[in-house]
């Protein structure tokens, strides 16, 4: 403080002191403008599946003598406030991601537990798609941080492997670690990302394939959540795709320190 103070009156001018104001304006810019896009983005999102359930509802109308219209279309209704809320649900914990630089109260996390709950909040989907979920690597390893937040970035990957891979296929995850980092990585061996994309599939809304995202129900928050969470337990997550191939998500976090060792290396299949 004193030497910025000393800086201003030698040379009010000076580089310092002009850039540290400047740097303040610039982040303010942008985090408004980040807002303000994430406002727009959400009112164009949130418009599609409610212009369709007021259509369907008016088709429904018009229908009402025909019981396998009224179930289609009643399906239908269904399908998009399904939509609806599972987009209302994830842009609430975004902004709630957002808004919180770092954790409240972090505790210690055993990473095997919330690999076995992602892959409980899976197992029907993958059932469903005809994959396997393949776990393991090292065991006990502990982080610092939020479980339930740490649960839904997991889910969040093993959802979109599956999503994202064709029958019959396999999911891996796989932990391991060093002195000082644990890392989560979810592999499918699904469509892959074409190399021109992969730096954008973590921004909001963004899907490669617009209407075959939104046909599989898509919201294109899945990574951005990630990536909040991942930030806000002061780590990474970088992907390996090759198109046609599969991708490679990987979540890299801070070990909590004192934590124990890792065991001979197992795999399970769940
Ligand atoms: P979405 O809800 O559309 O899955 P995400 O934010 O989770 O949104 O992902 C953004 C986009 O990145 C997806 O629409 C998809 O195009 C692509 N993507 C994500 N995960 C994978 C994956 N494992 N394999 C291929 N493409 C993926």
């Amino acid at each position: 403080d004193a030497q910025l103070r000393l800086s201003v009156r030698v040379a009010p001018l000076g580089t310092r002191y002009m850039l540290l104001i400047a740097d303040d304006r610039t982040e303010a810019h942008r985090l408004e403008a980040v807002r303000r896009d994430f406002v727009a983005n959400i009112s164009h999102e949130l418009k599609t599946p409610i212009g369709a359930v007021g259509l369907l509802a008016e088709a429904l109308e018009h229908a009402s003598d025909d019981p396998d219209q009224v179930r289609r279309f009643a399906d239908r209704m269904k399908t998009e406030s399904a939509r609806l809320a599972a987009m209302t649900q994830e842009i609430i914990e975004l902004s709630r991601l957002q808004a919180a630089d770092a954790l409240a109260d972090p505790t210690e996390v055993d990473v095997d537990a919330v690999i076995s709950a992602a892959i409980d909040k899976n197992r029907v989907a993958a059932e469903a798609a005809g994959i396997q979920i393949v776990s393991g690597g090292a065991k006990k390893a502990r982080v610092m941080g939020d479980e339930g937040m740490l649960v839904t970035a997991v889910h969040n990957l093993v959802a979109n492997a599956i999503q994202y891979s064709a029958k019959p296929s396999r999911v891996g995850i796989g932990v391991s670690m060093t002195d000082d980092i644990v890392e989560i990585a979810v592999t499918d061996q699904g469509v892959g990302i074409p190399e021109e994309e992969l730096d954008r599939v973590f921004e909001r809304f963004f899907r490669i394939d617009q209407a075959r995202s939104r046909a599989t129900g898509g919201t294109g928050l899945g990574l951005s959540i990630v990536k909040h969470v991942v930030q806000n337990h002061g780590g990474d997550v970088r992907v390996w795709s090759q198109a046609g191939y599969g991708s490679t998500f990987t979540i890299r976090l801070p070990r909590a320190v004192g934590s124990a060792r890792a065991s001979t290396p197992k795999q399970k299949v769940r």
